[in-house]
This record gives C-alpha cells, structure tokens and sequence, in this order.
C-alpha cells in the first residue's frame, strides 16, 4: 500500500513538473547525445541501431527534420545525432545516411584516431577501436560535420590554460585537415566544461561548446540530450516533443549526465592513466 503510494506520488510529480522542464527541454535545441552502436555487458551508454530508428520514426511522425548543429539550434523544426569519441561501430549506419537523408555529427578525440580507446574501460575492459583517418574521410564525404572532442579525451576543467589551448587547437587542426571543412564545435570530453574553456574555445574559432547535459553553464554552450541501452520508442518520443513525460525525461537526462562525470574520476583512482 506504502509503495503504491509512493508510486502514485511520483506520477503525480512528474505530470506537474513536466510544463516547467519540458519547456527547458525543447528550447535548447535538440541536440541527441550518442556514443557506440555496439552494446556490451553492462555498457549503458551504447544503444543499438534499433535506438536510432526509434529515433528516425519520432523525427518522421512529428515532420521534424534531421540536420546539423548548427540548424537544431536556429530552427525549431530540427534535430540533430551527434556520436562521442569516434568509434568505428558507427560505420554501420553510412548506408542509412543517404537512405533517409539525413546528417549526423561526430566528435573524435583526436588522438585516438585509428587506436583502442584507454579512459574508459579500466572497469569493464570494453574495449573498441576508433575511426581511422581513411574511415573519417569517407564518412566527411557523405555529408558528415565532425566536431572536437579535444586532443586526448582529458577533463578539461582540471587542466591549465596552455594546456586546454593545445588539447583544442591540436584537434581542430587535425579534423579540418582530414576533413577539409571548418571545425566549428567542441564536445567536452566527460561532459565537464566551465566559463574558462569557453573562454579559450571562443578564442580559437569555435563556435561553440557541446554539453552531455541539457542544462549548461554560460552562453558559449549548447546542451544536449543524452540516449541510453534504456530508451525506448515512448522515453524518445519525450525527448523529442513536449509531452507528459518531458518532464522526468529531462531530470533522468540531468542524473545521468552526472554519473558520466564520475568516470574521470574512478580513472584517476585507479592505477590507469585517463590520458597518454
Ligand atoms: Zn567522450
């Protein structure tokens, strides 16, 4: 009886938040937060391309088109995938790109191009290999922005100013000469950022900063939603327009932002190195 209560409760709180967040939701620009395409034990943060129809569906449904960045953020009609780190599993979807017409955004650590990743799988030992120069080629010449995740995928908020200058200004410069197309986007790496790194993004020809989180920290940056192994067609569909579960949708996208921002933290305590 006390737990149906409690039940009851929840329900009761999230259809009355929901007005207030969702409204925070979906003037942020839709910006869709993905990292692997290839699920594995205990790996949330992966999803399967069924995720990705999920979210092609919702787009069709409500005549919202899927575009850059740069259009989610001036157009309301717009919706924009982007993918962390640059891992070669999302080579699968090349086909679904010209298919359905649409765009993503890739955000590499540069120097991780063509290697296994190292910051991330000191728990699991889940280990993936990331686009190799070749791969980001020919994923630029069907149509795909590419963004920096920094040099070396390190939090930048722990790091000097000289030192973020040269993680930013060496990555830009790597992706725009593979690329040939201007790297006009940051995503800080474990979704940590501050008012300094802006400030020092700014200055280097960036035009902005991409957050993990919805909610953000100055005017140079630009939130996102995050996706996870547990959305489904419904918890998309409130990510993508106002309705009644907006609301829990953008505290749970909140929550879950902060337990990426423990990662750097469980690399630094344990033996392994989060840079190299
Ligand atoms: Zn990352």
């Amino acid at each position: 009886m006390i737990l149906l209560l409690i039940l009851a409760g929840i329900v009761l709180l999230t259809i009355l938040i929901s007005p207030v967040f969702c409204r925070r939701f979906h003037t942020q620009g839709r910006i869709l937060a993905l990292h692997s395409l290839q699920p594995k034990f205990l790996d949330f943060g992966a999803v399967s391309t069924k995720t990705l129809d999920h979210v092609i569906d919702g787009c069709r449904s409500r005549g919202l088109h899927i575009g850059t960045i740069e259009e989610a953020i001036q157009r309301e009609d717009t919706v924009a995938i982007t993918f962390d780190d640059g891992y070669d599993d999302i080579l699968q979807i090349l086909p679904l790109l010209g298919e359905h017409r649409i765009t993503i955004t890739v955000f590499v650590p540069t120097a991780f191009i063509g290697k296994t990743n190292s910051w991330d799988n000191f728990l699991l030992k889940n280990k993936r290999r990331h686009l190799s120069e070749e791969q980001i080629k020919q994923f630029a010449a069907a149509g795909v922005e590419f963004g920096s995740h920094s040099h070396r995928h390190r939090d930048l908020s722990h790091l000097q100013d000289d030192a973020i200058e040269e993680e930013l200004r060496r990555s830009k410069n790597i992706l725009e000469a593979l690329t040939g197309r201007e790297v006009k986007y940051l995503a800080y790496p474990f979704g940590r950022g501050d008012s300094r790194v802006s400030a020092i993004a700014s200055r280097l020809g960036y035009q902005a900063g991409i957050w993990s989180s919805p909610r953000v920290a100055d005017a140079f940056s630009v939130g996102r939603t995050p996706l996870n192994r547990f959305d489904t067609q419904l918890t998309i569909n409130a990510k993508l327009h106002p309705g009644i579960l907006s609301g829990s949708e953008y505290l749970k996208s909140l929550i879950i932002s902060r337990f990426s921002h423990l990662t750097p933290l469980i690399a630094r305590f344990s033996s392994l190195s989060v840079s190299r």
